[in-house]
């Protein structure tokens, strides 16, 4: 607990009103936090490389051929590496591209061998999370990753959760896939998070995703401005990558993006989730 001077008049008030010491130290508690975020922006807004006020990360999941077709040119011409979450039976399909995008230094990442999710989805119902086990998961990931490497010649360091979910089985028996992913990986990122990372406090295994499908720049850009004031990690989420469409990252956005993320003056430190990750991890150790 922390205490500013100036509340120990308020605690001690509290205590001479005979309130039990257990409430003070709630109550110290909550001041702790409301003095800690208050704090928050000026630590952070030093925390990240180059004088960055905040982190920011792509990332594109399923390994989507257009992520190589229509992606790599963009990333190319601003000179920004990603990352690509991919299934290895997506990269089988595509290799060539696959291993370009790898040789030009994006991040591959590791999306699991069979992309299961909810048996609520009916793609997954014959594959669904709420029949695996635990063991399975662990199985499925270091199988994608063996499989990954041998394609690419690179071992995948972070992990997407498919659908964003992050359990197996039903019922009492559910249980939470997420102390594998935190064994075998140094992030997993979710999907459809509301929420940058809190750089000081995120459980890297449960890194928070945030969609960029169909949004323009516009939409974007207030991310970029509240994760600044605080200094945050903010990791973007993706699929295909094109003009338009359903589940598609604009081209038109990521133009707009990258090139106000490569301005100095605009405090962003471009990094792949693994890149990003080991700085926090680094920074978490005690
Ligand atoms: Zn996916």
């Amino acid at each position: 607990m922390r205490l500013m001077p100036g509340l120990f008049t308020l605690v001690h008030a509290r205590i001479i009103a005979g309130v039990a010491a257990l409430t003070v130290v709630a109550m110290c508690t909550m001041m702790d936090r409301t003095l800690q975020a208050q704090a928050a922006p000026a630590v952070a807004a030093t925390a990240w490389p180059n004088g960055a006020r905040m982190a920011l990360s792509l990332s594109f999941d399923d390994g989507r051929e257009s992520q190589v077709t229509q992606g790599l040119p963009v990333f190319a011409r601003h000179g920004a590496k990603v990352t690509l979450y991919v299934v290895p039976s997506a990269v089988e399909r595509g290799l060539e591209g696959w291993r370009r995008a790898a040789a030009a230094g994006h991040e591959i990442g590791n999306h699991s061998l069979t992309h299961s999710c909810s048996g609520n989805f009916p793609f997954s119902r014959e594959k669904a999370l709420e029949e695996h086990s635990v063991a399975r998961m662990r199985q499925e990931l270091t199988a994608a990753n063996a499989r990954l490497a041998a394609l690419l010649g690179v071992t995948p360091r972070t992990f997407a959760y498919p659908c964003g979910q992050t359990f197996v089985g039903r019922g009492r028996a559910t249980q939470s896939y997420v102390p594998v992913v935190a064994e075998l990986f140094l992030a997993g990122r979710g999907w459809m998070d509301e929420a940058a990372n809190d750089p000081s406090y995120v459980d890297l295994a449960q890194t928070t995703g945030v969609e960029m499908d169909g949004k323009d720049f516009e939409q974007i850009r207030p991310l970029l401005e509240e994760g600044r004031k605080v200094g945050a990690w903010l990791v973007l989420a993706g699929h295909e990558i094109g003009a338009s469409g359903r589940q598609t990252t604009r081209v038109a956005m990521l133009d707009q993006l990258l090139a106000y993320a490569s301005q100095p003056a605009n405090g962003i430190w471009l990094a792949t989730v693994a890149e990003a990750a080991e700085l926090v991890a680094k920074r978490q150790q005690p």
